[in-house]
């Protein structure tokens, strides 16, 4: 195992009815700006209900965050909040808004050019407001993690940044939210959860025993309830379970100490910026294809995992790691999620764009082994065609 440093100052508020704790959690006397998305917060009526929460604080809205958030509409909060003198911001949505909100946090009253955090990957923050959040899409992990993605329309950017300076003070996790998502919300985010889990997992083996121990049981956990929430929306249980288990993809603790990959999110987060699909699609068609053309680096780890998350045990090694390949694949196509570039009107004529796009925001040393050139990228997302 890996030194590390493990740091996570996020209060997880989970539960049914937990949304009237907002009261206690955010300080008496803020002046509160509530942030969220399209139209789901205010149809669903998590807003009124946010509102009636925060009681008598000053609070003022600031609507239509879109998915993949842009730097164009956050801006417009920033000077909102820049004008008005909010001190605390709640973010009320899924990754997109809880992302944004942590950028917003960052720019207001930022000393040079806010898109220069996305530039420098955050390491220039010195400084953000405080803010919690009310989780509505388990998905991205964003309520208990430091990282933010957002895209820069002009520039066809989606970049990403972290700082331990945009942790939420809190979040609040109620699984009847959830209850209101369409099924191709659920979907991705079983599958971006899916994806978290095996960029800090498939790698290659660095004694982290209970680090993959963690990693399996999250991921056993999505292959079996991913398919059942589909099934039974109204199942609390169910959607309790996945809501958890997306936040522990991604606050850092199944990460700790082991090498991580990024890889898939990297080359993703480019198929987004260049054609709008959705983040955990990009990945259901990156991923596969990431593991077909490093399967030799990583052939230690593809066995591990396909023998105790699929129960692949027979067959040669070289079989076990194609059958393992399969089964991912066969995954998200079982969520719904089609796999292949054509199946989103791609074709080969599509990477030459997409690999630019990697050369020219410097991902050219993807992976973790820092292997991933854009010739590997290239290749993988060929065996995606
Ligand atoms: P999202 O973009 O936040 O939301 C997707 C859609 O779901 C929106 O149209 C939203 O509608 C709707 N929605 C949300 N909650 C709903 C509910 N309870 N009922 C009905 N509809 C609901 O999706 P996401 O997958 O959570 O976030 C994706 C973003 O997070 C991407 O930009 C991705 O790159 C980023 N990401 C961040 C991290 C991280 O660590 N920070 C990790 C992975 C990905 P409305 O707009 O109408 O509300
Ligand atoms: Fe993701």
């Amino acid at each position: 195992m890996n030194n590390f440093e493990f740091y996570n100052p996020t209060r997880i508020v989970f539960g049914e009815g937990t949304v009237a704790r907002l009261d206690d959690l955010v300080p008496a006397n803020a002046r509160v700006l509530v942030l969220f998305g399209g139209e789901s917060a205010r149809k669903t009526g998590t807003l009124d209900e946010v509102k009636q929460a925060l009681g008598n604080r000053h609070v003022a809205e600031f609507g239509g965050i879109e998915p993949n958030p842009t730097y164009e509409t956050l801006m417009k909060a920033v000077a909102v909040i820049e004008q008005d003198q909010f001190d605390f911001l709640l973010a009320v949505g899924g990754g997109s808004v809880i992302d944004g909100t942590k950028f917003v946090a960052a720019a207001v009253n930022f000393d040079g050019d806010p898109w220069s955090i996305l530039e420098k990957r955050g390491r220039n923050i010195s400084h953000a407001i405080p803010f919690g959040s009310v989780l509505t899409l388990p998905a991205t992990g964003s309520e208990m993690n430091s990282g933010a993605v957002v895209t820069n329309k002009a520039l066809k950017a989606k970049l990403p940044f972290a700082s331990p300076l945009v942790y939420p003070a809190f979040s609040i996790l109620d699984p009847v939210k959830t209850f209101t998502l369409p099924a191709k919300q659920v979907s991705n985010g079983v599958a971006d959860a899916f994806t978290h889990i095996i960029e800090q997992y498939l790698t290659y083996p660095a004694n982290g025993l209970v680090q993959d121990r963690f990693a399996e049981g999250l991921l056993q956990t999505l292959v079996e309830i991913g398919p059942k929430v589909l099934e039974d929306p109204e199942n609390y249980e169910l959607r309790a379970n996945l809501m958890w288990v997306a936040t522990l993809a991604l606050n850092g603790l199944i990460g700790a100490g082991v090498p991580q990959d990024w890889a898939t999110h990297m080359v993703g987060h480019e198929l987004t910026a260049l054609y709008g699909i959705d983040h955990a699609r990009t990945l259901a068609i990156v991923l596969p294809g990431m593991l077909d053309v490093r399967r030799e680096s990583k052939a230690e780890k593809l066995l591990q995992y396909g023998e105790r998350v699929w129960n692949i045990r027979e067959g040669s090694e070289a079989e076990r790691i194609e059958k393992t390949i399969q089964a991912t694949r066969k995954f998200f196509e079982s969520l719904s999620i089609p796999t292949r570039l054509p199946d989103y009107g791609l074709d080969e004529s599509s990477i030459d764009d997409i690999i630019s796009q990697l050369e020219r925001h410097g991902m050219t040393k993807l992976g973790e082994h820092g292997d991933v050139t854009p010739e590997i990228s290239r290749r993988a997302l060929e065996a995606s065609l």
